[in-house]
């Protein structure tokens, strides 16, 4: 099996069986809502931020199948990180995934299966939507 295909199959896991799917309203959760017409995908994602750690993650959404494994691979490679530590990998992802130099040793996780989505700048949008989302969770708390 080539890398291409065994990328495949993690992003069609993570699409078939989505990890920390659900939205929840308990307390200290922050959601936010994100969705992208050109393709159709609509995304939750609330998080449990405390002590400037991110406790939790959940997502929710429709969308293709990028898109989807994406939130889910979101939030089992941010869970427990610092916000520091998760805006240092997001920026890593984001350089990744628009076709930059990138620090692989800090895109530790399923993440590095859209390694190759910059070929195809149409997906770029599906595959950071449900970061965005938290990226904007974050900043919000921040302020
Ligand atoms: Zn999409």
């Amino acid at each position: 099996m080539d890398i291409k295909q065994l990328y495949r199959q993690v992003i069609m896991d993570h699409y078939k069986s989505p990890r920390n799917k659900g939205l929840t309203d308990e307390k200290g959760y922050k959601m936010f809502h994100m969705n992208n017409p050109s393709c159709g995908d609509d995304i939750s994602v609330c998080a449990l931020v405390e002590n400037n750690i991110i406790k939790d993650i959940k997502q929710s959404g429709t969308g293709c199948s990028i898109c989807c494994a994406s939130a889910s691979i979101m939030t089992i490679s941010l869970i427990g990180k610092t916000v520091v530590e998760a805006r240092k990998f997001n920026d890593e992802f984001y350089r990744m995934v628009m076709g930059q130099t990138y620090n692989d040793s800090i895109l530790n996780t399923d993440a590095i299966v859209f390694q190759s989505i910059s070929q195809f700048p149409a997906r770029i949008k599906c595959a950071t939507l449900a970061w965005k989302a938290l990226d904007e969770i974050i900043d919000e708390d921040k302020k």
